[in-house]
């Protein structure tokens, strides 16, 4: 078959098992589709976890890349670059943040939010430091982004974890006062927790969050990692709440694919002084160069009506699967939605099966089962309407039975 025509893919015993993966080698990507070392083909509505905004290799960061790559690769984080400033200025503009700081990654976002808050006990707040976080919660791999996170197996790694970050209930209000005291800086949380297996934080729970936060004097701060970008049809979800945060931390989306995060904030939270903060690739001008081309067609006139109309379809689809087969209709915003299964294992089992689908002449599809029972979908944002079609007749074909 066609086996003979691709050369062998490299072994893989060199590089550490963090994790469980298919057998497969991944060479290729366009738009909605993946492509392995023998040729196969599939369907990915994972998108790298939510972080190709435009899909695989999308023209604009292809320019983005190569117009940069010849310009200005990297200054160094103590010289200002162009693109950076520009980012920043455009970041701010969008959000209603005055200031931004560029990172490689969400958690490292993160990270600067923890110690920016921290700083702001410090100098504001008699030293107070705790951020009360939630069950559930995912902020990232480090050791305080873990520890500030609620995600169940987190508890037992890497003792002892990074002390305070008191953990509330989503959507509970009063779980978050009776965790408030005088070392209480902050309230952190995502506004759908996305590895927890897209669970909103009610528009009206985040609007209460916020008075709270007011009242106590306590900073808001909203993991928009995931969420951000267009990812909920708005460009942040927090516009659905029409909540503003004192602290905002991108990633994901904004890079379409390479690796930038932002921390963001208020003009009067960022209380960071030289050397605080930093990173040797903060603010390198190929990430921000490839964010800003993002950002440009996110912004685009009709974008996110399509990233809305994509939504209506993939969730009406999805409601109707699951009225057929007895399961709860779809969650989530835009595109990032996900559906609960009625077996057990249902979503390991439908996902792994949709993956092995794929052969030489019949494509696979890639969905990510973020929990046993529940299904992930986040297409590029410019998914097609017959790539969503594809995707939903194809899930019927592996769950209606
Ligand atoms: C993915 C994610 C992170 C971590 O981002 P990395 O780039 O993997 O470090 C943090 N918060 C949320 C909400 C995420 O979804």
């Amino acid at each position: 078959m066609t086996i003979t025509s691709h050369p062998a893919p490299p072994s893989t015993t060199a590089l550490m098992p963090v994790a469980d993966r298919p057998e497969a080698m991944f060479t290729r990507g366009q738009g909605s589709w993946l492509f392995d070392s023998r040729g196969r083909s599939w369907l990915d509505l994972v998108q790298g976890w939510a972080v190709n905004t435009l899909g695989h290799a999308p023209p604009v960061i292809t320019d983005a890349l190569a117009l940069q790559s010849r310009r200005l690769l990297q200054p160094g984080p103590g010289l200002y670059n162009d693109r950076a400033a520009a980012l920043a200025e455009r970041l701010a503009a969008l959000a209603g943040l005055e200031r931004a700081f560029f990172t490689s990654s969400g958690a490292e976002a993160n990270e600067g939010a923890i110690k920016l808050a921290r700083k702001f006990g410090q100098v504001h707040r008699g030293g107070a430091h705790q951020i009360i976080t939630f069950e559930g919660a995912f902020h990232g791999r480090t050791l305080a982004t873990m520890s500030a996170s609620g995600k169940p197996g987190f508890e037992r790694l890497f003792e002892p974890k990074v002390p305070g970050f008191p953990k509330a209930r989503l959507n509970d209000l009063a779980s978050v006062q009776a965790l408030i005291g005088p070392q209480t800086v902050a309230v952190m949380l995502e506004p759908i927790q996305g590895e927890a297996g897209v669970i909103e934080a009610t528009p009206a729970f985040l609007q209460a969050l916020r008075a709270l936060c007011d009242a106590q004097g306590l900073l808001l701060i909203l993991d928009e990692v995931q969420t951000g970008i267009g990812r909920t049809g708005t460009m942040f979800a927090f516009e659905h709440a029409a909540v503003r945060p004192d602290i905002l931390t991108l990633g994901k989306g904004l890079g379409g694919g390479v690796p930038i995060g932002a921390l963001m904030a208020r003009d009067a939270v960022c209380c960071f002084e030289p050397g605080d903060q930093g990173g040797t690739y903060s603010g390198n001008p190929l990430m921000c160069a490839v964010a800003l081309a993002v950002l440009d067609v996110v912004t685009a006139p009709g974008f996110l009506a399509g990233v809305n109309a994509r939504s209506a379809q993939l969730r009406a689809g999805l409601d109707a699967l699951a009225r057929r087969i007895g399961a709860p209709a779809a969650e989530g915003r835009g595109l990032l939605l996900a559906l609960s299964l009625p077996q057990d294992d249902g979503a390991t089992q439908a996902a792994s099966a949709l993956f092995r689908r794929a052969s030489a002449s019949r494509p696979g599809l890639l969905v990510n089962a973020v929990r046993p029972r529940r299904l992930r979908f986040v297409p590029a944002l410019n998914v097609a309407a017959d790539e969503l079609n594809l995707a939903l007749a194809l899930l019927d074909t592996a769950l209606a039975c």
